[in-house]
């Protein structure tokens, strides 16, 4: 349903179909290979920007497709149905491309837009810290004036793209106990001196997605870096939050459907006491629960991105999305690999990828404690409300 056709433009059209087949080319047959380090993460860019796929939310005067957010779901959908990993690592890249156009369209947009489209140059974005992740009024990382520009120190820890990537936009506080207040934020090169990459060693869905962490040790960042002001910085990365949990809401419902289309395929043609598996009741039910707990995920997916397009109100429903989709993942996941039997462990298929993968989307862009608090503040003082 993520992925109805109707009222596709062109353009949405054309950058879905050019997403299917990067999936199919160069996405299915590596996937189990660059989470256990045999593959080049980085070969995965040039070829996503050759198709598009990084400027998709661009907008057309800078050189990208200019689609909307809900067609920009459909595009990611359909990478995440064969890998979500690398899906989050070339959307992570892309939305700091259009952040560039966004805060500084005159300054950073032009020198480095081109090349994070192109794919020739990768991008993310740090706010976590070894010592802060759901409390963002916690960073530690602090940004100091020095001349015409400013000296960052600190360290930042879980960040996607961060073990390969050129320019990280880095969120730091500029006034000790200012709370959010006094975060601001910054492009910063990673060839700037006193960077300095820190591995995070961790699993092969993690992995995939160049899950690595820096150190700033008084890192220069003249004003022209500068994205966002100190106190812009939080308004801004919040409703990049909440467009982030709708397309991992999205994403989660794309590993279930690969996974129902897997399960459905093998189920026909394994047979077991005489029959194929789908025959049997009892087997077809974990299917039934499956493809209708997908359909609510859908469904909230959908009211999320309608609203975003809109310029509505999105923080409950984007909450709401991702909270329903990422659990119904990892529960879903889990029963559908059951339902292949030994079968489903086998590289070739993603359920083992997408079941980890389901569990980190839970934590990543606002942990579920998060959204139910978001959720629950909504109601607070609504007695009654339905
Ligand atoms: C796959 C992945 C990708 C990520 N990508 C990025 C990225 O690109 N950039 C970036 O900046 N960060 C990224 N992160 C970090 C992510 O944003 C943090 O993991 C998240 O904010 C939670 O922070 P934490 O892990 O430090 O957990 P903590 O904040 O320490 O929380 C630990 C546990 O306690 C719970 N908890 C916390 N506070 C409360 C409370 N008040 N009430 C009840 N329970 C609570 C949490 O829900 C969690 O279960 C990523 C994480 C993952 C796993």
């Amino acid at each position: 349903m993520i992925l109805d056709t109707q009222d596709l433009s062109k353009r949405a059209a054309s950058a879905i179909e050019e997403a299917d087949q990067f999936a199919q080319r160069h996405l299915a047959p590596n996937a189990a290979q660059w989470g256990q380090g045999l593959f080049d993460r980085r070969a995965l860019f040039e070829p996503a920007g050759a198709a598009g796929l990084l400027g998709l939310q661009v907008p057309h005067e800078f050189g990208g497709l200019g689609l909307s957010f809900g067609d920009k779901v459909k595009v990611l959908h359909k990478l995440a149905q064969s890998d979500f990993s690398a899906a989050m690592a070339l959307v992570n890249s892309h939305n700091v491309a259009a952040q560039l156009v966004k805060a500084s369209p005159h300054e950073l947009a032009p020198r480095y837009v081109s090349h994070l489209m192109r794919g020739s140059i990768v991008a993310c974005t740090a706010l976590t810290e070894p010592g802060a992740g759901s409390d963002l009024g916690q960073l530690q990382t602090t940004a100091i004036r020095q001349g015409d520009g400013w000296l960052l120190n600190g360290s930042k820890t879980w960040i996607i793209n961060a073990a390969h990537a050129d320019g990280v936009v880095v969120y730091a506080q500029t006034q000790a106990g200012s709370g959010v207040k006094g975060i601001a934020a910054f492009f910063v090169l990673a060839d700037s001196p006193g960077f300095e990459r820190v591995e995070v060693v961790t699993n092969s869905a993690l992995s995939s997605m160049g899950i690595g962490g820096f150190r700033l040790t008084n890192v220069y960042c003249d004003s022209s870096h500068l994205l966002y002001q100190p106190g812009k910085a939080f308004v801004d990365i919040m409703g990049a939050i909440n467009r982030a949990r709708t397309y991992v809401a999205a994403m989660c419902c794309a590993m279930v459907t690969q996974a129902l289309n897997d399960v459905s395929v093998y189920g026909h043609k394994r047979t077991a006491f005489g029959q194929s598996l789908d025959q049997y009741q009892g087997w077809r039910w974990q299917i039934a629960q499956a493809a209708t707990a997908l359909q609510a995920g859908e469904l909230l997916v959908r009211d999320a991105c309608e609203r975003i397009d809109k310029g509505d109100e999105v923080q409950t429903a984007a909450a709401q999305a991702k909270l329903y989709a990422t659990s119904m993942a990892q529960t879903q996941l889990g029963s559908l690999l059951h339902a292949m039997g030994a079968e489903g462990f086998l590289d070739r298929y993603a359920f083992l990828r997408h079941l980890t993968a389901a569990h980190t989307a839970s934590l990543a862009d606002g942990s579920t404690a998060m959204l139910l608090e978001r959720v629950a503040n909504d109601y607070r003082f609504k007695p009654g409300a339905t």
